[in-house]
């Protein structure tokens, strides 16, 4: 048998027990994608074109009035930022990521800030904390209450970002309707949030202006992809922003999303230039995006679900090792097996056993996020019945 790209690169694979996560290269992109990317590789094409026909794809199945192709959720949100903050002003298009005389800064909820809003500073926004983190204290306080969004609403402020989590409040409909009573912009981080399907057109629904969405995840469409959806001004200015302009005027002949009219000139190459989407990943995007749509989702989580539940039995049966799944709680798109290990019976603490797994060749990645408590998870999402089976016997030979 032929050496597997890999093996030739002599670089280790990942077993993936951890979901979606960039860092071990997001999901496996569906195999009709990658063949629209190959077939879109063998001609030139206009990128807005293209872009404008992803736009009418977007809308379809988001319901918002225009969409646009990122280079992923993060970029994503770096060119909803530029939008709310350049609006159809060609000069502060061209001035950013600067942002003399306007008004530039951006209201998030404290406990909705992660590390990827470095991305909406990357535009020139300066992020405006609101409310606090003191949920925890037993008094019954909220970590932000709608109030103080709206009073801390001022002259300077282009936007609300809001993270999207089934933990995050207030909720959105809340958030959106105080936004537009100031005419202020709500940008929403939802990038791993489909599935559920219906999340696609959800946040449209509950006011958001601009909804940002990962193209890399489970929607499984070409790694470097984005989805933005929302309203169309905003998303022309996203397109003007992006898109390599250069061209003479008097040829210049944009394609649906840009509207001539109301421009002064041709923008030169803008905030966005940095984050180019090329043909192949807009196709396979559109195509991704087509049968994520179509999946049956219910199948899927069904499948999800049997191998959840068979993983946590096998591994409960063996010394120092207790697990439940997650499947009630819905804190995740899939239900995890979360792994407890009693550290004496075990034989080797967590995160030894965890670390040794990430040194494996193949590299075994479990989930990480609670080593402290003693645990690891394992999520169904990214793994054949066969790879679980694997994953299974690697952790027990630690034991
Ligand atoms: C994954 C993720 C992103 C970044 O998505 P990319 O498509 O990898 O750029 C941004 N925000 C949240 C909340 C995410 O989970």
């Amino acid at each position: 048998m032929s050496e597997s790209i890999y093996e030739q690169l002599e670089v280790p694979t990942v077993i993936n027990a951890t979901g979606t996560k960039t860092r071990i290269s997001g999901s496996l992109i569906r195999d009709e994608a990658m063949e629209a990317m190959i077939e879109a590789s063998k001609s030139f094409v206009r990128i807005e074109d293209l872009q404008s026909r992803a736009s009418e794809s977007i809308a379809d199945v988001t319901g918002a009035e225009a969409g646009y192709v990122t280079s992923g959720a993060s970029a994503g949100l770096m060119m909803a930022a530029a939008a709310c903050l350049a609006g159809d002003d060609l000069e502060v298009m061209a001035q950013l990521p600067e942002t003399h005389n306007i008004p530039d800064e951006i209201l998030a909820p404290r406990t909705h800030r992660t590390g990827y809003d470095h991305a909406i500073r990357a535009a020139g926004a300066t992020i405006v904390d609101v409310g606090s983190n003191d949920r925890h204290l037993g008094t019954g306080s909220r970590n932000i209450e709608p109030w103080e969004i709206e009073e801390a609403i001022a002259d300077n402020t282009a936007a609300i970002f809001y993270l999207e989590k089934i933990y995050t409040d207030p909720p959105l409909e809340v958030v959106t309707e105080i936004a537009h009573a100031h005419d202020i912009p709500v940008i929403v981080d939802a990038a791993a949030e489909v599935p559920p399907v219906s999340n696609l057109e959800q946040f449209i629904d509950e006011g958001a202006d601009l909804v940002v969405y990962s193209g890399g995840k489970a929607i499984r469409g070409p790694q470097t992809t984005g989805i933005l959806a929302g309203r169309r001004d905003l998303i022309e200015s996203v397109a003007l922003q992006h898109l390599d302009m250069h061209a003479a005027k008097d040829v210049w002949l944009p394609s649906g999303l840009i509207d001539t009219e109301t421009l002064s000139g041709v923008p030169k190459q803008g905030i966005g230039r940095s984050l180019k989407v090329g043909k192949e990943e807009l196709a396979g995007l559109i195509k991704a995006l087509e049968l994520f749509v179509e999946e049956d989702h219910d199948a899927l989580e069904a499948e999800w679900l049997d191998r959840s539940k068979q993983i946590a039995s096998e591994l409960a049966t063996k010394p120092g090792l207790a697990t439940h799944t997650t499947e009630s709680d819905k804190t995740a798109i899939a239900p995890e097996v979360v792994v407890s290990v009693d550290e004496s019976t075990a034989g080797i603490t967590t995160v030894d056993l965890v670390r040794g797994l990430r040194k494996e060749d193949p590299r075994v990645f479990v989930g990480a996020d609670s080593l402290d408590a003693r645990e690891f998870t394992i999520n169904p999402m990214c793994l054949t019945d066969d790879e679980a089976a694997y994953v299974v016997e690697r952790i027990c030979s630690y034991l």
